[in-house]
C-alpha cells in the first residue's frame, strides 16, 4: 500500500513515518501544498494523509483541485484541534474521514486502514498482530517466521474479527453474530470450538479468556 503523507511539522513528520512504514505502508511525503497537489496528480496512492495548514497551498485547495481532477484516492485530513470548521469544509471538499491533533498513531493507523477497507470493497487491507500477518486473500496466517498456516472459512472469519478487534473484550453472542451467516445456527458454544482451534494455530495465550464474559484478542 503506498501512502503519500502531506504534513509541514517536521516533528510530527518524523514520528509518523517510522509507523506508516511499520504498518506496512510506503510512504511518500509532501511538505508543501504545491509539492502535494503535483504528487497527488502524477502518482498514484492508496491512501493520502493529507494536513491542512501547508505553505503555498493550503490543504483544503489541495483537497478540492484533486477532486475537481477526478480523483476519487481515499483522503484523511488532519485538523487543528477545536476547528469543527475546518473538518466541515474538509469534508464538503472531499475528505473521506479527518482526524484532530494532537492524535495517537494508533488512531490514524486504524482509521487509515478502515479507509482502505471501504476502499478497496472485498481486496482488504493486511491485518497484522505481533508476529503475524493475515493473508486474507488466501485465509491463511503468515507468521513472520515460518510456512503459511492455512484457515477454515469459520476459523479465518473468527481470527479476523478479533484481529480487527484487538484488546477488546468480546462475549460470545458478539463473535456468533459476526462470525456466522446471518441464517446459520447461532449456537454460541460453537465459537469455544473455534477459539481452541484458533489457539492450536496462532499460540494459546494470544486468545485470553474472560469468564463468564468472553475472549480478548491480544494484537
Ligand atoms: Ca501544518
Amino acid at each position: 500500500m503506498r501512502l503519500l503523507l502531506v504534513e509541514d511539522d517536521s516533528a510530527l513528520v518524523a514520528d509518523l513515518v517510522p509507523e506508516l512504514r511499520r504498518a506496512g505502508y510506503a510512504v511518500d511525503l509532501a511538505s508543501d501544498g504545491r509539492e502535494a497537489r503535483f504528487l497527488g496528480e502524477n502518482e498514484s496512492y492508496d491512501l493520502i494523509v493529507l494536513d491542512l495548514g501547508l505553505p503555498l497551498m493550503n490543504g483544503l485547495t489541495v483537497l478540492a483541485e484533486w477532486r475537481a481532477d477526478g480523483n476519487r484516492v481515499p483522503v484523511l485530513i488532519l485538523t487543528a484541534r477545536d476547528s469543527w470548521r475546518e473538518k466541515v469544509d474538509g469534508l464538503k471538499a472531499g475528505a473521506d474521514d479527518y482526524l484532530t491533533k494532537p492524535f495517537h498513531c494508533e488512531e490514524l493507523l486504524a482509521r487509515l486502514q478502515a479507509l482502505l477497507r471501504r476502499s478497496h470493497g472485498k481486496v482488504v487491507a493486511e491485518l497484522r498482530a505481533e508476529g503475524l500477518t493475515l493473508d486474507e486473500e488466501h485465509q491463511q496466517i503468515l507468521p513472520d517466521a515460518g510456512q503459511p498456516v492455512p484457515l477454515t472459512g469459520t476459523e479465518f472469519r473468527l481470527l479476523r474479527y478479533f484481529m480487527m478487534n484487538p484488546g477488546k473484550l468480546l462475549s460470545k453472542t458478539r463473535l456468533t453474530e459476526h462470525v456466522y451467516e446471518q441464517d446459520f445456527d447461532r449456537d454460541s458454544n460453537l465459537i469455544e470450538v473455534y477459539v481452541r482451534r484458533l489457539r492450536e494455530k496462532i499460540g494459546k495465550q494470544r486468545i485470553e479468556t474472560r469468564r463468564g464474559q468472553g475472549y480478548v484478542f491480544k494484537g
